[in-house]
């Protein structure tokens, strides 16, 4: 047993900042008081105490590809099935994508991720393989699997289906790729399903100007009102929403996941954060590809802060965007039945910098300031407990 003594805990959804010891039992917070004071004594003063990070997306599988393709267009680097993803996939040995998946796992954990949402590819086996990768590893994969007969003008709906039932028996959810590669019949096949499962459906939508165009050209929609009306509980990226596209989102209980820098190197636009955030609407943030991104949320933390300021000459609320990254996702629509997140327990003790505790994580905190994770072997963990 053991006390985190005089930190500042960033408790609650609104990670309100409060002065207070947190006293720890084989790994589970038993009191938080001003008082609390059991086992041995480890003296913080000021340290911040945060929740771990929930990243709200990725596709761990391209993590054998790093860096590769760079200055390639979106369609070009991930459009199934002929994107350099794809093709590296389709011809990458298991033990190798596993290899690679791993080595990315303990990297988020170790930048104090302990959550991810993850758009597997690959099919059933691609949702078995990321199980298999992170054996061993204290992180949660909240995995998204999809099939490859979800594609094409004409799909058998009947094989269609029985994929998705194949796929939720393992899987968190069902995830394709975009409106582009799916018919309407098969979106609408996903998120019945994944309805009557009780799991999560989600789809990227609005990445680019072009999918958007594409979209108004031959339905007279936009991606994001065919995510909105197909009932989708998680729609990626609305990075470049058109009409009344906020407006149907802020109505909609989809969840929305926002990707910054991977749309920057992709040149793909920015994200009306600040505008979404004055409509209501609470954003989770995600990393994407990890061909394209580190998975530190760190990293994805300030640039967003920063890029907005740039972009929209308008300051982000830093306690608002730290929520994007942990308790925001909370609250979700299919949270309560996917993301068992014990907050009080899922805790990351960070080194301080400044009197503002969301500022001094944003602008200033990096993976080695990273005090103490609860599980020790795989942390920077300084405290001898
Ligand atoms: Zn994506």
């Amino acid at each position: 047993m053991f006390t985190i003594a005089n930190g500042i805990i960033l408790r609650g959804l609104n990670l309100e900042p409060i002065k207070a010891n947190l006293v720890v039992d084989d790994g589970i917070v038993i009191d938080i008081s001003k008082d609390a004071l059991e086992g041995k004594i480890i003296d913080v003063s000021g340290s911040i105490i945060a929740p771990t990070f929930l990243n709200g997306h990725t596709h761990i599988g391209d993590s054998i590809i790093k860096d590769e393709g760079y200055g390639l267009s979106l369609s070009e680097m991930v459009k199934p099935p002929n994107g350099v993803k794809h093709r590296a996939l389709a011809s990458a040995e298991d033990d190798d994508i596993i290899g690679a998946m791993r080595a990315s796992m303990i990297e988020m954990l170790e930048s104090g991720t302990t959550h991810f949402i993850d758009y597997r590819e690959g099919g059933l086996k691609g949702v078995k393989l990321l199980k298999e990768a992170s054996k061993g590893i204290p992180i949660t994969p909240i995995i998204l699997g999809r099939d490859d007969s979800f594609y094409g003008d004409d799909p058998d709906l009947s094989k269609v289906k029985i994929a998705i039932r194949k796929l939720l028996k393992e899987a968190d959810g069902i995830a394709p790729s975009g409106f582009g590669e799916i018919t309407d019949d098969v979106a609408k096949l996903i998120v019945e399903e994944c309805a009557k499962a009780g799991k999560i459906s989600s789809i990227h939508v609005a990445e680019s100007e072009s999918n958007q165009s594409d979209s108004l050209n031959k339905f007279d929609k936009t991606e994001i009102e065919r995510g909105v009306e197909s009932n989708f509980n998680q729609l990626v990226h609305c990075t470049n929403p058109k009409n009344d596209d906020l407006d149907l989102i802020k109505k909609s209980s989809a969840n929305i996941v926002v990707c910054p820098r991977a749309n920057a190197t992709l040149n793909v636009g920015v994200v009306p954060l600040n505008e979404m955030l004055n409509l209501g609407i609470k954003p989770i943030l995600g990393t994407d590809n990890l061909m394209l991104n580190s998975p530190n949320m760190f990293r994805e933390l300030e640039f967003t802060l920063k890029l907005m300021s740039v972009v929209f000459k308008n300051y982000l609320n830093p306690c608002e965007l730290l929520k994007m990254a942990t308790t925001n996702s909370y609250t979700c629509d299919f949270s309560k039945s996917f993301i068992e997140i014990d907050q009080e327990n899922n805790f990351i003790v960070l080194k301080h910098f400044s009197k503002n505790p969301y500022l001094s994580i944003i602008n200033r905190s990096e993976t080695k300031n990273i005090l103490y994770t609860k599980d020790i072997n795989y942390s920077n963990n300084i405290f001898d407990v």
